[in-house]
């Protein structure tokens, strides 16, 4: 059956188009005229085996060769465009505007190069409603500052009416205590900025917690709830949804196998699912390989990815999600 799929946690350098990833590698010399365009990113794309440590080289690869204005626009751009041709009419898109930022580039000029390119593919893609995330970083990796974060909360504020729906805290969770950053959440609250936090992905269910009390109704990942029953239970009291992405969180070593991952008993303990693929230009995967493995691992049905979905869009912060709500309850019922 075709019913518009939600995807509400994907980070956009990350999800890099290989096609975009080999022409700003090949443009900045550090794809040699002697490597194809396969090989680089047969190569590049992660795989089980790699370490952490050359997961996270991977990641400052990206970041590396996304550095102008013009690169961050190309990139929502085509992304933007690619998800909805894939299927994906209801999206969330995120990104940290201090990771690209340099003697060119500020955070506020990362931003509206970002929101540029969200323009032009909608326009394109009238069908899609999208909407983009400003993440925050954990201090530990040296990957953001605190002013800088408290910055990209203000940055969510002022560009609210034009496409930014909330902020993120992304980053090594456990770095440093994700508790440390409630002040900012605070901050956010007065601001009427929302947010979602990545909480219990490598970190404990005390994390989720920690979260769930911050009053926000998503949770990225929040996957090791599944250690404490009473966290558990207040994500489903609370009505918070998870945004779950099953390979991410085998690759960054946060579950042992696919078939160890918590979702199917998570799921049937009432907690709302959403789900997405992280970073999927890095892992080499998209949301249709999601939905299989999960199909497959967990036999979720038809029915209840319908119903994943339709949680996902009432849970999402962007604007006009409701003709996407529509569409969704209405295959719901037609789904037997
Ligand atoms: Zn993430």
């Amino acid at each position: 059956m075709e019913y518009p799929k939600v995807e509400l946690h994907c980070h956009m350098d990350g999800a890099i188009p290989y096609r975009l990833f080999c022409k700003y590698c090949r443009e900045d010399g550090l794809l040699k005229e002697d490597t194809s365009d396969e090989q680089w990113i047969e190569k590049h794309v992660m795989k089980d085996t790699m370490t952490l440590t050359e997961c996270m080289g991977e990641f400052a690869l990206l970041t590396g060769i996304l550095q102008s204005s013009e690169r961050l626009e190309e990139l929502s751009y085509e992304l933007i465009k690619d998800m909805c041709d894939a299927g994906t009419k209801l999206a969330e898109l995120r990104f940290s505007p201090q990771s690209h930022v340099n003697e060119k580039l500020t955070m506020d000029e990362a931003v509206e190069a970002v929101l540029r390119g969200r323009k032009r593919a909608l326009a394109e893609r009238p069908e899609m409603v999208c909407g983009i995330l400003l993440c925050m970083m954990n201090l530990g990796l040296n990957l953001g500052t605190m002013e800088n974060n408290k910055y990209t909360v203000e940055l969510a504020a002022r560009y609210k009416d034009e496409g930014v729906v909330g902020i993120d805290l992304a980053g090594d969770e456990c770095a440093t205590p994700i508790q440390s950053y409630a002040p900012l959440f605070e901050y956010a609250r007065s601001l009427g900025v929302n947010y979602t936090i990545h909480a219990g992905e490598s970190g404990p269910a005390e994390n989720v917690a920690f979260a769930i009390h911050q009053g926000g109704k998503r949770i990225g990942h929040g996957i090791h709830s599944i250690e404490d029953e009473k966290v558990v239970d207040e994500l489903v009291n609370e009505g918070v949804l998870i945004e779950v992405s099953v390979t991410s969180n085998y690759f960054s070593r946060c579950v042992d196998s696919i078939a160890s991952h918590p979702i199917r008993k998570l799921w049937d303990k009432g907690v709302m699912i959403n789900i997405n693929t992280d970073d999927p230009g890095l892992m080499g995967i998209n949301l249709k390989h999601e939905y299989d493995i999960i199909a497959k691992n967990f036999g979720f049905s038809e029915r209840e990815f319908i119903l994943s979905n339709l949680y996902s869009a009432r849970g999402s912060f962007c604007k006009g999600k409701e003709r996407i709500i529509e569409k969704l309850t209405k295959a719901l019922k037609e789904c037997a």
